[in-house]
C-alpha cells in the first residue's frame, strides 16, 4: 500500500476541519548535538489550534461527524481533573455550539495541590463553557460518562458520548491522517525516517499511527512510550484500537508492530519522576520546546533514555511527536519546584 492509497482510504472518512493542520515538522538542533545524535525532530501536535491544541483534536476531528450527524446538542465526556482530553472536547463543544459536560475524576492523581484543582486545564474548561461534575475514579474509564450521559438524556437533551481519552477505532482512523501527512513531510529529512517516538495512553493515536505507518512508513518504528504505568493494558488497547480502525479503513493490521515501551511512567500516571523533570527542562532549556509532566515530559524522558541506551546511530532520524499538554505546565508548578 502507498500514501496514496491510505489517503484516498483517509478522504473517505471527511474530517470536520476542528484541527489546524498540517501541524510542523522541525529538527531540534540543539537537543540533538547535546545527546550526540540521532537527528531528532519534532511533530508539532501540540499545535493543532483550538484551545490550546494537543493530539485529541486530531481524533475528535473524524469522531464528532457522527456528533453532528446524530444531531447532539451536547458532548459528554470525561477525565482526571487536569485532563487535557476532556479539555479538547471541551473547546470543540464550544467551537460547534454545543453544550459540554464532563465527568472529572477525582482520586485517580494523587496531587492536591491549589494549582492542579484550579490551574491549567481546569482554568480553561470553565473559560470554553464546559459544566464540570465531580466524580470518585474507581478504574472504569467510561461507566461516570455513561451514567452522566443518561442523566442528560433524562432530562430531554441529545448527549453525544466521547470516550475516554478520545480512543475508538474512529479516533484511531484520525490518528492514521498524522501518519499520512508526516509521510508527506519527510521531504525535509535526509536518509530514512528510523524512528517515531511518542507517549502512549489510552491508545488510539498509537493505533492510528501503527495502522498509517504501516501503510505509507513501512521502515519506520513506532514507539510508544507507556505513561499510565500499564504497559501491557496500553499495549492491548492499541492493538484493539488499531484493528478496528484498519477495519474501518479497510486494510491489513499486523500487531507485532506494536511497541509499547515501560519503565518511563515513574511511580504513577500523572506523576513525574526525576526523569520526566529532566527532560522539560533539556526541552525548555536547550529548545524553548514545552513539555509537560503527565504525558509529553514521560515521552521525551522516554526517548531521550533509549538514546542514551544506543538504540540509533548519529545518523538515524528519529521524530518525537509532541502530543500537547502544556496547560499542565502551570498545574505542576511545585512539581517543577518553580
Ligand atoms: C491523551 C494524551 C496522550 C496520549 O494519547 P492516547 O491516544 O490517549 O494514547 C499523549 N499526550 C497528551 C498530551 C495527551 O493529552
Amino acid at each position: 500500500m502507498s500514501l496514496n492509497d491510505l489517503e484516498k482510504r483517509l478522504s473517505g472518512f471527511r474530517r470536520i476541519g476542528l484541527a489546524t493542520l498540517p501541524t510542523p515538522l522541525l529538527p531540534l538542533k540543539r537537543l540533538t548535538s547535546t545527546l550526540g545524535g540521532p537527528r531528532i525532530w519534532v511533530k508539532r501536535e501540540d499545535c493543532t489550534g483550538i484551545g490550546m491544541g494537543g493530539n485529541k483534536l486530531r481524533k475528535l476531528d473524524f469522531v464528532l461527524r457522527e456528533a453532528l450527524a446524530e444531531g447532539a446538542d451536547t458532548l459528554v465526556s470525561g477525565g482526571v481533573v487536569q485532563s487535557n482530553s476532556q479539555r479538547q472536547v471541551a473547546a470543540a463543544a464550544a467551537k460547534l455550539g454545543l453544550a459540554c459536560h464532563l465527568a472529572v475524576y477525582h482520586g485517580r492523581v494523587p496531587v492536591k495541590t491549589v494549582d492542579y484543582e484550579s490551574s491549567g486545564n481546569v482554568l480553561l474548561n470553565k473559560l470554553f463553557g464546559a459544566c464540570l461534575h465531580d466524580v470518585p475514579w474507581t478504574g472504569d474509564r467510561n461507566a461516570a460518562i455513561c451514567d452522566l450521559a443518561e442523566s442528560l438524556r433524562g432530562k430531554g437533551h441529545r448527549p453525544y458520548i466521547v470516550p475516554y481519552g478520545v480512543s475508538s477505532a474512529m479516533g484511531a482512523v484520525g490518528y492514521a491522517s498524522a501518519a499520512a501527512e508526516l509521510c508527506g513531510q519527510l521531504g525535509a529529512v535526509e536518509g530514512t525516517l528510523n524512528a517515531v517516538v511518542h507517549c502512549s495512553g489510552s491508545g488510539a493515536t498509537q493505533a492510528g499511527l501503527v495502522i498509517g505507518a504501516a501503510a505509507c512508513l513501512p521502515d519506520t518504528d513506532i514507539v510508544g512510550i507507556d505513561i499510565d504505568a500499564e504497559p501491557d493494558r496500553v499495549r492491548a488497547d492499541v492493538v484493539g484500537y488499531a484493528r478496528g480502525g484498519a477495519e474501518l479503513l479497510d486494510m491489513d493490521f499486523d500487531d507485532s508492530r506494536v511497541e509499547v515501551v515501560a519503565g518511563h511512567a515513574g511511580p504513577a500516571y500523572g506523576v513525574p519522576h526525576e526523569a520526566t523533570l529532566e527532560a522539560i527542562r533539556m526541552a525548555g532549556h536547550l529548545e524553548a520546546l514545552t513539555v509537560d509532566p503527565v504525558y509529553s515530559g514521560k515521552g521525551l524522558a522516554g526517548l531521550i533514555s533509549l538514546v542514551r541506551a544506543g538504540r540509533w546511530k548519529a545518523s538515524d532520524n528519529v521524530v518525537f511527536v509532541h502530543t500537547g499538554g502544556e496547560p499542565a505546565l502551570f498545574a505542576y508548578r511545585q512539581a517543577l519546584g518553580l
